[in-house]
């Protein structure tokens, strides 16, 4: 896990509401052992994947059901005070600190499955399921869910950041793999935003609303996803390049050709060298792509021979197969273990992550200069990215006795950020606002349309109680 740091002027003041000892004492009564006030409990619950720190919530409520869900926000909506629901903890941005203070609510316990729909391919789950647990549970239908986090997150937490991961070139991210939600609502009410069906014109789009609000508009309870058949052939490869821009370059081929590839992963030589040594693999140190083809037999093989014709044009070395399952997860284990390997080269050091996500035609502009500017700072990073979409991570990793890197990794990620809203971009493509990007969304979004997401957010949690503080301030 990523180490907190001390909090900044880089994140919002912290502002403590009062949590009285009625409403923890009412939630005792209610709930019992789901209900802890243990400090270590609290604090676990207090943090994310972020370096960022706040004082904990009060008492963690570890919610087993719908109506659990709704009585702690009844309970909470009653004595005015914050809840911040909990999936797993792993996002990246401050999501989870209590800066308003309040009460954690823990979703990890509604963890099941609730029903499998092949024919229309569908699944229904409780918010606590996790992206793993999904396939491993559908495994026998010869269906399976795409989206993929680096972290074994929540499908709660993936609805609530809008998330997506390594297949979303091909498969979309949640935004397009949600069709209902069932949501208590900041009042306690529960409601639904859809329904099983592939499409729907009833009404506001409630469903697309709650994804991505990070846990202000209300708690997600129940969450209906698309699947898709298991492709009949998986091939996965690598390749290297002599330099990061004909890795870019050749990506950006990729897509503008229209080749339906799965997976095209960008990762620059210092990730690579992490990599080799956190999963003791022997791969070539240079920037690489890892790919990976979906299809038929003959698709997959079409795909492939224009990926490698476009590769290398662009002096990519020859294709690397990992033609067995074994292989692949290998590989892509090693891929989504990237940070943690990171995290490890500089023992003690505390990781910032940048997620800028820019249209295809302008990824070589944007990231070639951001990599000549980390080059120039001295602070040792790596790059990683879901490239095929635009979207790019920087890692920072700073040695906390030296604030003067934090400023210095921040400074960059101001520049990265200013340079891919000039090329019309965003600030995060999918690890979501938190804290630390609620600046950057008022200058990539625009002061008018913040303001008409508070009127949203007033209008749906008029005592701002919704993991209030973040997105936006209020
Ligand atoms: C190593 C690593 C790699 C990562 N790679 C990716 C990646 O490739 N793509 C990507 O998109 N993200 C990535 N992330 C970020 C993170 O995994 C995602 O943001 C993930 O969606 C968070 O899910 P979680 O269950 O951990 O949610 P949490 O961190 O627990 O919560 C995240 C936010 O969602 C809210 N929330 C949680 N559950 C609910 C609910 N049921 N109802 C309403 N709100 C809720 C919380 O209040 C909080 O605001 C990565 C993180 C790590 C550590």
């Amino acid at each position: 896990m990523n180490a907190p740091t001390a909090t900044s002027h880089l994140i919002p003041e912290i502002r403590q509401r009062n949590v009285p000892a009625a409403l923890v004492d009412a939630l005792k009564s209610r709930f019992g052992a789901q209900c802890s006030t243990a400090l270590a409990v609290r604090e676990q619950h207090g943090r994310d994947e972020s370096s960022f720190e706040a004082p904990p919530p009060a008492a963690v409520v570890f919610a087993e059901s719908t109506q659990d869900v709704a009585d702690a926000v009844k309970l909470a909506s009653q004595y005015e005070v914050p809840v911040i629901p909990f999936g797993v903890g792993s996002s990246l941005e401050g999501h989870l600190l209590a800066v308003q203070g309040g009460i954690s609510l823990d979703l990890g316990r509604m963890n099941k499955v609730l029903s499998v729909n092949p024919e229309d391919l569908t699944v229904t789950v409780q918010p606590g399921v996790t992206r793993k647990q999904v396939n491993e549970e559908i495994k026998s239908t010869g269906l399976f869910f795409p989206i993929d986090p680096g972290a074994d997150a929540t499908i709660g937490g993936m609805s609530a950041t809008r998330a997506s991961g390594t297949n979303a070139v091909r498969y979309g991210t949640m935004r397009d793999n949600v069709l209902n939600l069932e949501v208590v609502t900041a009042s306690g009410e529960v409601i639904r935003t859809g329904t099983r069906a592939k499409k729907s014109s009833a009404g506001y789009d409630l469903t697309r609303l709650f994804i991505g609000s990070e846990g202000t508009l209300g708690v997600i309870t129940e969450i209906t996803l698309r699947l898709y058949p298991l492709p009949e052939a998986i091939s996965a490869a690598i390749c290297s390049f002599p330099s990061i821009e004909a890795a870019v370059r050749t990506t950006i081929q990729i897509i503008q050709l229209g080749v339906p590839i799965a997976r095209v992963e960008l990762i620059d030589v210092n990730g690579v060298r992490m990599v080799n040594a956190h999963s003791k693999l022997g791969l070539r140190e240079e920037p690489m792509l890892l790919m990976e083809f979906h299809g038929s037999p003959a698709g997959v093989k079409e795909q492939a021979e224009i990926v490698q014709e476009i590769a290398a044009d662009h002096g990519g070395n020859a294709f690397e197969w990992a033609t067995t399952p074994e292989e692949r997860t290998r590989l892509w284990t090693a891929r989504h273990n990237a940070y943690f390997a990171a995290i490890q080269s500089r023992p003690g050091c505390r990781a910032i992550s940048t997620d800028t996500c820019v249209p295809i035609s302008r990824l070589a502009d944007c990231l070639l200069d951001s990599v000549r500017e980390a080059d120039a700072s001295g602070i040792p990073y790596f790059l990683v990215g879901h490239v095929g979409d635009g979207n790019f991570h920087f890692g920072y990793l700073l040695d906390p006795t030296k604030p003067q890197e934090r400023e210095v990794a921040e400074q960059l990620n101001v520049q990265l950020v200013s340079r891919a809203l000039s090329l019309g971009g965003t600030c995060t493509g999918e690890h979501g606002v938190g804290l630390h990007k609620m600046d950057f969304l008022v200058t990539e979004a625009g002061a008018g349309a913040v303001e008409l997401m508070r009127t949203i957010k007033r209008a749906l949690d008029p005592k701002n109680i919704m993991n209030p503080g973040k997105i936006f301030s209020l």
